[in-house]
C-alpha cells in the first residue's frame, strides 16, 4: 500500500525545469538526476530506517559507497581514523570540485513517519531530525549524474564526493580538514535540508564541543559526608556559573550542555561526574574567548568543592564562509530547477504536522527565498562543520525544503517529515541543482577565477589553524576516548 501510494505522488512530481534557457549539457545533468530520482528516495528511506549516530554510521555510509563504487568511482575509506569517512573520486586532473555528504542521525527523537509524535515502533530512539539521511542521497546522487554528463559529454577534471560523518558533533570534516583531505580543491558545493529553499547567505556560527570531568571521593551520604568530596557538586557549580555568564556574553552567543554522569545513587557521594557542553559564537575567536571563561569556571568549581577536574576539547568548528560568485551560480541553477512542489495530501500531511507540533497550519513552503544584494548577518543560529571546508577552498551551500514550515528543527517533526516522499522532494532538487552547479564550476573557469579572488578576500589573511591538536583522534564509540 506504501509502494503504491509512493509511486502515485512519484507521478505528481513533475520536472519542474523552468522556461529559463538551459544548455544541452546543463539539461543533460538534470535529466540524469530526474532518472535516478528513485534511487534517491531509496537510499534516503533506508538511511532514515537505519538512523545511525555519529561515527556508528557504518550501514548508512556503505549504501552510499556502494552506490559511487557501481558508478565507477574509485573509493578511499576510513580516513582520520573514523571508519565510516570516505572519499569517492571520478576522472583526473584540474579542475578539482567536491561535493560534500552526510548522513548522520541525532539520539533521542526517533519517530515514525506520521504527522504527530509517535516512537518509533521498532524501538530505534534515534532520528534523522536533521535530514542528514536526505543530504547523503542527494549529494550522492548529484555526483552519479554530474559523472555520468562529464563522461557523455567528454568534460574534464576531477569529481569528488566526500562521504562526510558526525557532522551532529561536528567532527567529521574537522578531522579530515586537519588532515589535508580538502587542500587539493578548487571550489566545493553542499546543501542542506530545511524549512525553506535558499542559497546559503549567512554564515554558521562557530563552535567548541567539550566534556568536562570531575573527580571528588565518594563515602556515605549520610554517615560519614564529612569524607566525602562531590563530583557532583563541582558539576553543579560550573553549571551555574556558566548560567550566570549568560548575562554577559554576546546576543550571538549559544551555550548548552547535558550531564552524561552525575552519580550512581543519592546515598554514594558521587566521585565521578561528566558533562557535555557546546559553546558558540558568530566566529572562531569569539568561540575562544567564551570557552576560556568556561574553562575559568570548570577550575573555580573544581577548587571550590575539592576535586580535581579534566577537560576534552572534542572538535571546534569554524563560522561559515561565503563566496558571492559561487552562491550566484547556484541560485541561478536553483531558479532553474525550481523548488519542490507539493500534492495536496502532502500538504493537509504537513499542515497536520504543524498543528502537532503548536504551530500555524501553512504547510510546507517550497517556494524559492530571492538571494539578497549583500551577505546576511548572522544573529546566532546552529554550526555545521561544513564551515571548516569553507576556510579552505571556495565553498557555497543550498537549502531546500525538506519539512513543514516552522516546525521545530532536531525534533521528532523533523524526524517525521523526513521519512516521507515529501522531504525526499528536497533531495531531490537539491541532487539537481547541485549537478548543474557542479557542472558550471566545471566548464566555466571564470567562475572559478572570480570565487579564488572572493574567497581570498573573506580571509582577510586569515589562516585555517585546526582546533584539534595533531595527535588527536575522533570519539569513535568503543574505539577511544570515551
Ligand atoms: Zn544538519
Amino acid at each position: 500500500m506504501k509502494q503504491v501510494i509512493v509511486s502515485i505522488m512519484f507521478l505528481t512530481f513533475a520536472s519542474t525545469i523552468s522556461a529559463q534557457r538551459v544548455s544541452k549539457n546543463k539539461q543533460y545533468a538534470i535529466d540524469q538526476a530526474e532518472e535516478l530520482s528513485n534511487l534517491t528516495e531509496e537510499l534516503s528511506m533506508q538511511i532514515w530506517q537505519h538512523s545511525e549516530l555519529p561515527l556508528t554510521e557504518t550501514k548508512s555510509s556503505q549504501l552510499l559507497q556502494s552506490t559511487l563504487s557501481k558508478e565507477g568511482f574509485s573509493l578511499e575509506v576510513g580516513m582520520s581514523d573514523m571508519p565510516t569517512a570516505f572519499v569517492a573520486t571520478y576522472g583526473s586532473g584540474k579542475p578539482v570540485i567536491g561535493i560534500l555528504a552526510e548522513f548522520d542521525a541525532l539520539p533521542g527523537i526517533g519517530n515514525e513517519a506520521v504527522p504527530k509524535k509517535l516512537p518509533r515502533e521498532d524501538g530505534t530512539t534515534s532520528g534523522h531530525g536533521c535530514g542528514h539521511n536526505l543530504f547523503g542521497p542527494g549529494s550522492t546522487i548529484a555526483a552519479v549524474a554530474l559523472k555520468r554528463t562529464m563522461e557523455a559529454k567528454g568534460i574534464k577534471g576531477t569529481l569528488k564526493l566526500f562521504g562526510t560523518p558526525a557532522e551532529e558533533i561536528g567532527v567529521g570534516k574537522v578531522y579530515m580538514a586537519r588532515d589535508g583531505y580538502f587542500d587539493d580543491l578548487d571550489a566545493v558545493i553542499e546543501w542542506h535540508a530545511s524549512t525553506k529553499t535558499e542559497v546559503r547567505n549567512v554564515s554558521s556560527i562557530a563552535i567548541n564541543n567539550f566534556e568536562v570531568e570531575f573527580f571528588g571521593q565518594s563515602a556515605h551520604a549520610a554517615g560519614d559526608p564529612w569524607n566525602g568530596r562531590s563530583a557532583l557538586d563541582a558539576l553543579e557549580m560550573m553549571n551555574f556559573g556558566v548560567n550566570l555568564m549568560r548575562e554577559h556574553v554576546e546576543p550571538t552567543s549559544r551555550i548548552h550542555y547535558v550531564i552524561k554522569s552525575g552519580g550512581e545513587a543519592p546515598n554514594v557521594v558521587p566521585d565521578y561526574a561528566k558533562v557535555w557542553y557546546f559553546v558558540r559564537d558568530k566566529d572562531r575567536p569569539t568561540v575562544e574567548k567564551n570557552y576560556d571563561r568556561i574553562l575559568n569556571i570548570a577550575a573555580g568549581a573544581a577548587q571550590a568543592t575539592g576535586t580535581t577536574h579534566k577537560v576534552t576539547l572534542i572538535s571546534g568548528v569554524y563560522e561559515y564562509l561565503l563566496n558571492r560568485p559561487m552562491q550566484v551560480v547556484m541560485y541561478n541553477n536553483l531558479k532553474l530547477v525550481g523548488g519542490p512542489e507539493y500534492t495536496p495530501e502532502e500538504q493537509s500531511w504537513g499542515k497536520k504536522l504543524q498543528a502537532s507540533a503548536d504551530k500555524p497550519t501553512v504547510g510546507f513552503d517550497g517556494s524559492i527565498v530571492p538571494l539578497a544584494d549583500d551577505y546576511l548577518q548572522s544573529m546566532g543560529g546552529p554550526s555545521t562543520d561544513a564551515a571548516d571546508v569553507s576556510h579552505i577552498v571556495p565553498t557555497a551551500g543550498l537549502r531546500v525544503t525538506t519539512a513543514p514550515l516552522d516546525v521545530p528543527w532536531h525534533s521528532w517533526a523533523t524526524v517525521a517529515s523526513h521519512g516521507t516522499y515529501a522531504g525526499v522532494k528536497g533531495a531531490i532538487v537539491a541532487s539537481k541543482v547541485l549537478a548543474s552547479t557542479g557542472l558550471d564550476l566545471f566548464t566555466d573557469p571564470q567562475i572559478l577565477e572570480d570565487a579564488k579572488v572572493e574567497f581570498k578576500r573573506m580571509k582577510n589573511g586569515r589562516v585555517y589553524k585546526t582546533p584539534l591538536t595533531m595527535d588527536q583522534k575522533p570519539p569513535v564509540p568503543g574505539l577511544d576516548n570515551d
